[in-house]
């Protein structure tokens, strides 16, 4: 009996860390990933559920590492913070690399690109070029690129909004001349609201990455996920579905 036992033990444990070996069953970790969900089509509210370009890549490269993506919505100045202290994972939030960023945190390989657009009324006199942003008032989303642009063009008034459509909105009631936000954001702001244009400036190029705690050792496999990812058409595809040419 007590043979049996043991025998029944140790083909219980060898199970156990067989599977937990393969990494199936209901062990699989979970991966938290910081955005904020209000930036249209890389990151949005659809039924209740975070949906868009990068919630898809999240999602391909938790797939290919075997991770169970859990997705954390919050304002876009808390992501970074949330990172640093470990509250998730990574963040990934039509994010830019800036030198900046990178004293707190380390990013990925580049997985997009992207453009700062300048929104403003149909029929807007004051703010015709990215020159006259400097004489104008001009809203962005608070701690984005475009806030850290503006904010550094002499002469400009700022005004910061958590939400770049809070941003727009202020722009429709005419509190201010002009909203710079990244341009694809831009261009569904602009669907949603009528009345409203973007100025054919596009200005300062930049990259998208994700963002990691310093020195993790899930840069390297989001690194090598993503390359995959980009080399088999993946990605492009993600992207094609959310932006049409
Ligand atoms: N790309 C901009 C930045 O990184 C804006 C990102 C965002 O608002 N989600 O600052």
């Amino acid at each position: 009996m007590k043979k049996i036992l043991a025998a029944v033990l140790a083909a219980a444990v060898m199970c156990t860390s067989i599977l937990a070996l393969a990494g199936c069953g209901s062990e699989k970790k979970e991966l938290h990933m910081a955005t904020n969900a209000a930036f249209e089509p890389y990151e949005y509210q659809e039924s209740g559920k975070v949906v868009g370009i990068d919630a898809e890549i999240a999602q391909a490269i938790c797939d290919k590492l075997g991770y169970t993506l859990v997705i954390d919505d919050m304002e876009f100045d808390a992501i970074i913070t949330a990172v640093t202290s470990g509250k998730a994972d990574f963040g990934m939030a039509g994010m830019t690399v800036t030198e900046e960023r990178k004293k707190s945190v380390d990013f990925t390989d580049p997985y997009t690109t992207a453009i700062q657009s300048i929104i403003v009324n149909e029929g807007e006199t004051k703010v015709k070029t990215a020159d006259d942003l400097s004489k104008a008032t001009v809203g962005v989303q608070l701690g984005t690129t475009g806030d850290i642009y503006v904010s550094d063009l002499e002469g400009a008034k700022v005004e910061r909004f958590s939400k770049g459509a809070d941003a727009v909105l202020a722009l429709t009631q005419k509190k201010v001349d002009a909203v710079v936000i990244d341009n694809e954001p831009a261009k569904k702001f602009v669907e949603q609201n009528k009345g409203t244009k973007i100025l054919n400036e596009p200005f300062e190029n930049e990259d998208y990455a994700i963002c990691l705690k310093k020195g993790s050792e899930l840069t390297e496999k989001f690194n090598k996920a993503l390359k995959e990812l980009k080399d088999d058409g993946t990605v492009k595809k993600i992207i094609d579905k959310y932006i049409k040419a």
